[in-house]
């Protein structure tokens, strides 16, 4: 049995040996497998590129990107192609952009992630960007729960939508007993074809304004001498009441009714008009009001009578 002496010495020229191999193998031997940050480029309504580098080690297995897009609740997890299999690697991957999918205000979060061979997995840190409508210079005006951004008109239009906006979000409070603390945004476009490429190709015509609870975000087609319009008065409490509703009913279990959130934005945009009284008279006196049964239901229709 060595000494205490001869053993650190027989321990410190393996150490050295070691050490020489490694170098005469080359850096790849011994290095940790690693990703960097991504670096995003934005392209507005195009796509989004997502480029770094790995340090790739013969137990990697797989290289990939997680993106997470604001307001969903799934992760996108897409393998990255790497052209090398070891060493130092270029990873690129594209998110596309096109209207209607990544809609303007929505924070997107992507990281790479290595899989190793013995089922762990590296995974690097996240990069967020903000996914805006860069085509045009914003004006920006706050109030107690709206920010509005628009781009033609005076201070006077802004200051009018924000005012529609916050006595909406007043009001569907008050009968939903809900208090609305996260901000708001509101984005009017005046020119209509900006505002159809933003929502999409899928997008029904004449849509005034659409709201997306999930990102907190309001759109409308607003141009600057419609702001006192019936309509204008209308369409963006209407979609404003589907944003507080949303904060209202939000439940990991199920979708709350479709009709009643249809109907409350009807009532609180609208109010009960002659014409739904008259519809209401029609139907009690044909005897075709839906069974409280069908209220059960996403969306009653005439068969579920
Ligand atoms: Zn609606």
């Amino acid at each position: 049995m060595p000494r205490a002496g001869s053993r650190l010495r027989i321990v410190l020229g393996l150490v050295v040996a070691m050490a020489a191999l490694g170098a005469a193998a080359g850096p790849v031997l011994g290095a940790q497998p690693g990703v960097s940050v991504p670096t995003a480029k934005v392209a507005f309504l195009d796509a989004i590129t997502f480029t770094g580098s790995a340090t790739l080690t013969s137990d990697v297995v797989r290289v990939e990107i997680v993106v997470d897009i604001e307001g969903s609740t799934r992760s996108i997890v897409a393998v990255v192609p790497t052209t090398v299999s070891s060493g130092e690697a270029k990873l690129s991957w594209v998110l596309d952009a096109p209207g209607g999918f990544l809609l303007p205000n929505t924070d997107v979060r992507a990281r790479f992630r290595l899989t190793l061979a013995n089922g762990s997995s590296v995974v690097g840190p996240a990069t967020s960007v903000h996914y805006d409508d860069t085509r045009f210079k914003w004006k920006t005006v706050t109030g107690d729960f709206v920010t509005v951004h628009w781009v033609d008109g005076g201070q006077a239009f802004g200051q009018r939508a924000m005012k529609i906006g916050d006595d909406a979000i007043r009001s569907v409070s008050a009968l939903l007993g809900v208090t609305e603390r996260d901000p708001i945004d509101f984005y009017v476009y005046g020119d209509r074809t900006a505002f159809y490429d933003v929502l999409g190709a899928g997008t029904r015509e004449n849509v005034g304004g659409e709201a997306h609870p999930d990102i907190r975000t309001l759109f409308a087609n607003i141009s600057p001498d419609a702001v006192d319009d019936p309509w204008v008065g209308v369409v963006i409490p209407h979609e404003l009441t589907h944003l507080v509703f949303d904060s209202a009913s939000q439940n990991p279990y199920h979708h709350p009714l479709h009709w009643l959130n249809e109907g409350i934005a009807v009532y609180l945009s609208e109010g009960y008009t002659t014409s739904d009284r008259g519809a209401v008279a029609a139907a009690v006196e044909a005897g075709t009001l839906m069974p409280l049964q069908a209220l059960g239901a996403q969306f009653p229709t005439t068969q579920d009578r």
